[in-house]
């Protein structure tokens, strides 16, 4: 089978079935894994895929239904924005990583998959494989206590160096965003 065909099977197979693992793929066209990642590579610089936790999965498009947070209803800034996929294919976007985790929170069972920006890159991240960063010294404008988030664990100590604050995970950081709003809601409800 043509690299091409190859390709557009897994195309076909995302559609269907949202996530595939590398190995599951590698078996199925019965070809190398090595051969996986050469195939999926295009598509993921072509943003057609991308690379999650659990193999890989559809890049989400890009929502046209409406420009605020759906979580503090502010006007999205694209750069820190975050989507959440719903397992009925609808998109949600929020404003910055703290929008998205604590909207995650309030719909978790809904939630396929999270995406967060790199804060440096610019690259797409499933949120469960990223690093967060919190009470850093730079300020961005966005909801408090501001959330930054990182692809890579090593370029994120390299920032906390120059910037401060404490590094978090999937698995940790909602809890300590609401401890440290301590109560309050979303300063943006406010306004
Ligand atoms: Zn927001
Ligand atoms: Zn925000």
């Amino acid at each position: 089978m043509l690299p091409i065909k190859r390709q557009q099977q897994i195309l076909l197979w995302l559609e269907k079935e949202q996530t595939l693992r590398i190995s599951e793929i590698s078996k199925r066209l019965d070809v190398s894994e090595m051969t996986v990642y050469r195939d999926i590579k295009p598509l993921i610089e072509q943003k057609k895929v991308l690379k999650t936790s659990k193999g890989i999965s559809l890049q989400p498009k890009t929502p046209n239904s409406s420009n605020v947070c759906s979580y503090c209803l502010k006007p999205i800034h694209s750069r820190f924005a975050v989507q959440l996929i719903k397992s009925d294919q609808e998109i949600e976007t929020a404003c910055c990583a703290h929008c998205g985790l604590l909207r995650y929170q309030d719909i978790e069972q809904e939630v396929s998959q999270m995406i967060c920006r790199d804060f440096l890159k610019d690259t797409t991240i499933s949120a469960k494989m990223a690093t967060f960063m919190m009470g850093t010294s730079l300020n961005l404008h966005c909801c408090e206590p501001q959330v930054i988030v990182f692809e890579s664990m090593d370029e994120a100590k390299q920032f906390q160096k120059g910037f401060e604050g404490e590094l978090y995970h999937f698995g940790n950081v909602i809890q300590a965003i609401q401890q440290k709003m301590s109560g309050r809601t979303c300063r943006h409800f406010e306004k």
